[in-house]
């Protein structure tokens, strides 16, 4: 299914340009237009799944094995000295295009770049309130 106003929807479908790195007849893998470091490369389904929660199970799958194909080929042919894998849901966790994709970023040794979050802290006690309520 397509999204008549996804944007994600027309470039993964080729009918918005993009620099595409790779595609098959389920995936487009795209530069990003604002990219947080040289490479930096999203895969789009060209289904439109809102997010890893809509995802079936089989897109999910071909994304990881299409992730990984591309950091290889990214170490390779980039040199990078590492890559982020990172994916958003929702607005609050940073989403802003709301078509499920995938950020592929190369990271170079002083890239000057910082991708992470603030440490926190939790007790054992507290740990394992958390454990029970996700896995029992
Ligand atoms: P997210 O914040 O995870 O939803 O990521 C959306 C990403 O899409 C951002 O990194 C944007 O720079 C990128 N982006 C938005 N529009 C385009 C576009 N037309 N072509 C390529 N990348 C885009
Ligand atoms: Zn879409």
């Amino acid at each position: 299914m397509r999204e008549d106003n996804c944007i994600f929807c027309k470039i993964a479908n080729g009918e918005i340009p993009s620099k595409t790195l790779y595609e098959d007849d389920a995936f487009r893998v795209i530069l990003d237009l604002g990219p947080a470091a040289k490479g930096h490369a999203l895969i789009l389904p060209k289904e439109h799944y809102e997010n890893l929660y809509e995802l079936p199970d089989k897109t999910a799958a071909g994304a990881m094995l299409l992730a990984k194909k591309m950091a290889a080929l990214m170490k390779e042919k980039l040199g990078c000295d590492g890559l982020n894998l990172i994916q958003n849901n929702g607005e609050t966790a940073g989403q802003t295009v709301f078509h499920f994709h995938m950020h592929l970023i190369p990271r170079y040794k002083d890239d000057g770049q910082k991708i992470g979050w603030v440490q926190g802290k939790a007790e054992a006690e507290e740990l394992e309130e958390i454990r029970k309520l996700i896995a029992e």
